[in-house]
């Protein structure tokens, strides 16, 4: 039994960047529906008791495949709303070092992550990660795709499914990215950084 995440956040926190609406959407309807659905596809199965990080690590494919989206989408929303605030912060003088290094610049990095979130197609989530060689990297990964499937840290994540922004700007997901950058929690994201150098 899979117990509701919290928003680190009042529903209005994060306006006008990101609407009240919205994360009455993607909060409340989205993110603990995801909650509600596992909790049923659990039932009477090896997962019923595990963690949200076993259950994404170890579900894919076969009967197992609707846990695992249901799972990823939760642990993956839960990330999300971590790297958002209203106060932010900026990113450390070690991140801005290693942005600089692989983007040239934080405006070059933008760019890029930009590019990346609007030609991902379909539905999907755009990370920041950094590989197990220490490189940083911006990725697409589809659907309910994890990086906990995979060797590498995440260090930030622009939720890009519809679901994420056709409230707030209809079809147009380059504003979504656009208000994105007024609200990122860099606090977070330093310390993930932080953390994958262990
Ligand atoms: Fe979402």
């Amino acid at each position: 039994m899979i117990e509701d995440p919290k928003l680190p956040f009042e529903l209005d926190a994060l306006e006008p960047h990101m609407s009240k609406e919205t994360l009455e959407f993607h909060y409340e309807k989205h993110h603990l529906g995801y909650v509600k659905n596992l909790n049923k596809v659990i039932k009477r199965t090896r997962f019923e008791d595990s963690s949200l990080e076993e259950i994404v690590e170890k579900a894919a494919g076969g009967f197992s495949q609707p846990i695992f989206n249901n799972a990823a989408q939760i642990w993956n929303h839960t990330f999300f709303w971590n790297c958002l605030s209203a106060e932010g912060g900026e990113p450390s003088d070690e991140l801005k070092e290693a942005i600089d290094k692989q983007f040239k610049s934080m405006d070059g990095f933008k760019k890029k992550f930009k590019g990346i979130a609007t030609k991902l197609f379909g539905s999907g989530w755009v990370w920041l990660v950094q590989t197990a060689g220490g490189v940083l990297t911006i990725e697409q990964f589809h659907n309910a795709d994890s990086p906990l499937k995979r060797d590498v840290t995440p260090l930030l994540v622009l939720d890009v499914w519809e679901h994420a922004y056709y409230i707030d700007h209809r079809n147009d997901r380059s504003k979504h990215v656009d208000a994105f950058w007024n609200i990122v929690n860099w606090e977070f994201v330093n310390g993930n950084y932080g953390s994958s150098k262990d």
